[in-house]
């Protein structure tokens, strides 16, 4: 995957210092953007670059702000000026864990329009056009993996701080369900002991990601699952909406929604898992499958949206009650999953 030649044209991509730099996350940034993100700004910053900046489409949850460099990560849905003009500045953009322009939400046309060099480092499947560099695989089980395949083929392991193996280690983390899927490749766990050298304590990191609910955060899952799931067991799926009231009704802050939708693919015999969450002018929908479904191609086909074979989201502009009706009858249907 990472052939010489790539590496050797990054190498000298990042050869001068003084260089803009910027690294861009995804719309919604997940562990893995934010984590794969940080670990990269960790990696310049200490190798002498002068001139970086990391910017977010939108805010993400507070359990992904403890990363080191958290702080200087501008979000484009609250300095939209700053946030572009980091963009445009920059004559090197890195575009990490997606690979279409669209997903970089606001950013999206800025990026697009940016004459920088556009490296992209993901594991999506099907990337797009329009990049100069693409480091993609999808066998990788997290960009934050590629990131410590790109750095330690660079620099060698010895240039893995604390700081990026601790961003690293939360990217590798969360896009795994802490290694319960898509983390059936060595490497990865090779990768892990490499960072666990380094001196991270995953038990410790665990806590910060997961052990960190609020109150309403908690009894939001609760009601998710005592009142809003609905089991279609003859087609085996499980899902589960909320409306704009049920999230005010909790309080509902960025992230409280994160991985609700793997507890229906945890009841038994669920091979398909939807969560449908009113936000302010759409339907955000969350799909999950289990061995060979494929959601990625679904989100793409029915709501414009795309992300793994396993786990993949989209976006419907047709109201709550359209859409529950459309995706139960598209389940039924079967043949279009
Ligand atoms: P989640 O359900 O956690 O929001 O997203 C799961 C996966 O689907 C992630 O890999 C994410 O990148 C992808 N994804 C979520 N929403 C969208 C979307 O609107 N468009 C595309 N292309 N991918 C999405
Ligand atoms: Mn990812």
């Amino acid at each position: 995957m990472l052939d010489k030649q790539r590496i050797e044209k990054l190498s000298d991509l990042l050869k001068d210092k003084e260089k803009g730099i910027c690294i861009v996350m995804h719309s919604n940034p997940d562990g893995d953007a934010v984590g794969a993100s940080l670990g990269l700004y960790a990696f310049l910053k200490e190798n002498g670059h002068k001139h970086i900046n990391v910017v977010a489409p939108d805010p993400y949850p507070e359990f992904l702000q403890w990363m080191p460099g958290n702080r200087n990560v501008l979000i484009a849905a609250d300095s939209k000026n700053d946030s572009e003009l980091a963009v445009r500045s920059a004559s090197v953009l890195f575009c990490l864990d997606f690979n279409g322009f669209e997903r970089a939400g606001m950013l999206s046309e800025t990026v697009a329009g940016s004459n920088a060099l556009k490296v992209v480092v993901d594991h999506h499947p099907q990337p797009g056009e329009g990049f100069d560099l693409v480091f993609s695989d999808t066998g990788a089980s997290s960009t934050a993996e590629i990131v410590y395949e790109i750095i330690s083929a660079m620099c060698g392991n010895e240039s893995i701080s604390i700081d990026t193996a601790q961003c690293l280690y939360a990217g590798i983390v969360t896009d795994t369900g802490s290694f319960s899927y898509g983390s059936n490749n060595p490497r990865t766990y090779e990768i892990v002991a490499r960072l666990i050298e380094k001196g991270v304590d995953g038990a410790y990191l665990h806590r910060l990601i997961y052990s960190t609910y609020s109150e309403d955060r908690m009894r939001l899952l609760g009601y998710c699952l005592s009142e809003k799931l609905r089991v279609m067991h003859r087609e085996n799926t499980a899902f589960i909406s909320l409306t704009r009231n049920d999230l005010k009704r909790f309080n509902y802050k960025e992230g409280d929604t994160e991985g609700v939708v793997n507890y229906a693919l945890n009841i038994k015999g669920m091979n398909f898992a939807a969560l449908f969450t009113e936000m302010d002018d759409h339907i955000k929908v969350s799909f999950r499958s289990a061995g060979e479904l494929d959601v990625n191609s679904f989100a793409r086909r029915h709501y414009n949206g795309g992300g793994h074979k396993n786990a993949a989201g989209g976006k419907s502009y047709k109201g709550m009650e359209n859409t529950l009706e459309e995706f139960v009858a598209l389940v039924k249907r079967g043949s279009d999953i």
